[in-house]
């Protein structure tokens, strides 16, 4: 039994659904995927492959999770967009996968804002340093269609809200600065089960929801 249809029916026109489905077995995508549901976020490589394989090949799968380089090539033919680009080594490899593969691969770069110093991302001021550096320009197989970001760890809703907002205004500096002529930069991912609502206040573009609709998971 999952909460697809409760969850979807919560979402506004243009903000996507990504349903993350990590760590839950194929029986309950495919579940999803007869409702309708096409992209689906998984954080696992070895994970994410096997399911690649047993699932329908319309999905539109997503990697939402942290990225070793070193396992690009196992996703790079079939993966449609990547969250989580933090650093610019990542984005060469996944750019040095894409040509052997023929493809471009859509990638979002993730931003660190909350309170943890666990989390992975570039702060404002790396990622504005990299954009400038310019190196990434020259990427012809990989193409950057927007920011990512987690909140912080936190049940205070202002704080989450502030970091939301934070990424939301930093887009819109990015999109000035660097991507104006590019319509394709164009999509915010933020937002989870606990907070997806306050993100799409905060103009989020694509929500990344796994509990609310196939309950808890081990891990
Ligand atoms: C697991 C995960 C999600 C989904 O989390 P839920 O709280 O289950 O909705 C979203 N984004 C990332 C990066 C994740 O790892």
């Amino acid at each position: 039994m999952i909460h697809l249809t409760e969850v979807r029916d919560t979402l506004p026109e243009g903000v996507q659904l990504v349903a993350v489905s990590k760590f839950h077995p194929a029986e309950l995508i495919r579940e999803a995927y007869d409702q309708g549901q096409r992209i689906f976020g998984e954080s696992r490589v070895q994970e994410l492959r096997e399911k690649q394989t047993a699932l329908p090949d319309d999905i539109e799968w997503h990697f939402i999770g942290h990225l070793q380089p070193n396992k690009v090539k196992y996703i790079a033919p079939f993966i449609r967009l990547i969250h989580a680009v933090d650093s610019f080594k990542l984005l060469c490899e996944i750019d040095k996968q894409g040509r052997k593969v023929g493809r471009v691969i859509d990638c979002l770069l993730e931003l660190h804002l909350a309170a943890e110093e666990t989390k992975f991302g570039f702060t404002k001021a790396e990622c504005l340093a990299m954009l400038e550096e310019g190196a990434w320009r020259e990427l012809r197989n990989v193409r950057l269609t927007g920011l990512m970001c987690m909140a912080s760890h936190t049940d205070e809703e202002a704080r989450i809200r502030q970091d939301f907002h934070e990424a939301s205004v930093f887009f819109d500096e990015v999109k000035t600065r660097f991507f104006a002529d590019e319509p394709s930069f164009c999509q915010r991912s933020w937002g989870m089960s606990g907070d997806y609502p306050i993100a799409i206040e905060e103009r989020a573009t694509l929500v990344r929801i796994g509990s609310a609709i196939f309950g808890e998971r081990e891990g």
